[in-house]
């Protein structure tokens, strides 16, 4: 019986995974669960630095901290100090802040679900769904440099990066199995670590070579396109959508940005501040106490100087909750001049 398209790339790139995975510190044997500890630690580790820096770093963490009870319990002195050579210190903060988190308010067990991994200190999109797909095995979409990468030569995606990120996470989304979604996750960046290389595609070895688009259009090498030579610095932040049933129907909150700086005065959605560190911790901005739920893709906005992306979480308070800034009715946001980065938001809020 001949499989659809879809279930075929799956089962092609499940097959070729069990045969030639990478040994890994951190992964867990063929068959076995992962431990989501190891998996984080590993994740937050590989975030700047090669898998062959990282193995050292994180034997000797787990060693000395085998567990996140350990790690938090221990002083921050003494984690900033084992991390030394890694850089990016924050992320060493982060790592422990979490811990602590992790260890006082759910037991020493990292939650399994993407949203309350994402509230999670220092754990950004990539890592949430990191973690939910190697540790839980649950069918999160993980899109690394790897994976951006094997899925544009995949489906010969021209548009460039970072415009094509949106295509890319679909794309990636809609190969995403329910089951050994965590395999999955590891077999694509597998593949693009050891075939789909940047340079010389390994395509004669390749297990999903019949079905790749770039390789048909000779375009393989070529492929992801990217915009700039010069790469912009991306900034990273949370937007808050929150709304509320008014006295004249639904209504969100806006709130106006300050006179100085970027967008000055323009209303906006509220937000955390936009900062270079993708860990950065944007839930203290949150502009009130809600159920947030994150929406899959981020919103990505190119500014001249650097490039912006979102992550967006939608909550709600009851009707005569407060919260500052303006509540303004859903049909009439359009009275309101938002700058092009909001309505990109209000676009992916709605849905
Ligand atoms: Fe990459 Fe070549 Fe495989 Fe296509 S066929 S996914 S370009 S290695």
């Amino acid at each position: 019986m001949t499989l659809p398209k879809t279930q075929r790339l799956q089962a092609d790139l499940l097959a070729w995974y069990d045969r030639h995975r990478r040994v890994l510190p951190w992964r867990a044997a063929p068959g076995e669960r992962a431990d989501p500890y190891a998996v984080w630690l590993s994740e937050i580790m590989l975030q700047q630095t090669t898998v062959a820096t990282v193995k050292n770093y994180f034997e000797r963490f787990l060693q000395r901290w085998p567990t996140v009870k350990h790690l938090a319990a221990a002083p921050l002195d003494d984690v900033l100090t084992e991390w030394a050579g890694l850089g990016y210190y924050a992320r060493a903060r982060n790592l422990h802040k979490c811990a602590a988190v992790v260890a006082e308010q759910h037991g020493g067990r990292f939650p399994a679900d993407e949203a309350a991994l994402l509230a999670l200190p220092g754990i950004g999109r990539y890592t949430a769904a990191a973690i939910a797909a190697i540790a839980f095995d649950r069918p999160a979409t993980v899109v690394d440099g790897n994976v951006e990468r094997v899925v544009s030569r995949l489906h010969a995606i021209e548009t460039p990066l970072p415009e094509s990120k949106p295509e890319i996470w679909r794309r990636a989304g809609a190969i995403t199995p329910e089951k050994r979604a965590g395999d999955f996750a590891q077999a694509m960046m597998d593949l693009g670590a050891t075939v789909c290389t940047p340079r010389n595609p390994l395509c004669m070895v390749c297990p999903w070579s019949w079905a790749c688009e770039a390789r048909a259009a000779g375009v393989a090498a070529e492929l992801p396109r990217k915009k700039d030579k010069k790469p912009r610095p991306t900034r990273y932040g949370m937007a808050f959508w929150l709304e509320r049933d008014g006295p004249a129907g639904r209504e969100v909150l806006l709130r106006r940005r300050p006179e100085e700086g970027l967008l000055g005065g323009m209303m906006e959605v509220p937000s955390s501040p936009w900062v270079e560190d993708d860990a950065a911790d944007g839930w203290s901005h949150a502009p009130a106490q809600a159920e947030w739920t994150a929406v899959d893709e981020p919103v990505v906005h190119v500014f001249t100087h650097f490039r912006l992306e979102l992550d967006v979480v939608r909550g709600e308070v009851s009707a005569g909750a407060k919260a500052e800034g303006i509540w303004v009715r859903l049909d009439r946001l359009a009275d309101y001049a938002l700058p092009t980065v909001m309505t990109k938001i209000v676009k992916t809020a709605m849905g």
